[in-house]
């Protein structure tokens, strides 16, 4: 029975450890957090520059297509 009290104890423990990391590492990472979130990369296919948050959804549309012949070159 004091064994299960431990554990449990143990187990929140670490819950609220990693929520506690969590947030730390949101707070100490911010501005890198924020700063890839508006990084950009080229795409292979059209050459066209797109944001990394766009980038697998454009991946989508895009990697059927060839060069020139995808929308996002046009716009
Ligand atoms: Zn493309």
């Amino acid at each position: 029975m004091e064994n299960i009290n431990i554990n449990q104890e143990q187990i929140i423990d670490t819950k609220s450890k990693k929520k506690v990391y969590n947030s730390t590492y949101y707070t100490k990472h911010k501005t890198k957090l924020l700063e890839k979130l508006k990084e950009k990369k080229t795409c292979t296919d059209c050459d066209k520059f797109i944001s990394l948050s766009n980038f697998s959804r454009h991946k989508k549309t895009c990697k059927l297509k060839t060069i020139g012949d995808c929308p996002c070159a046009s716009i």
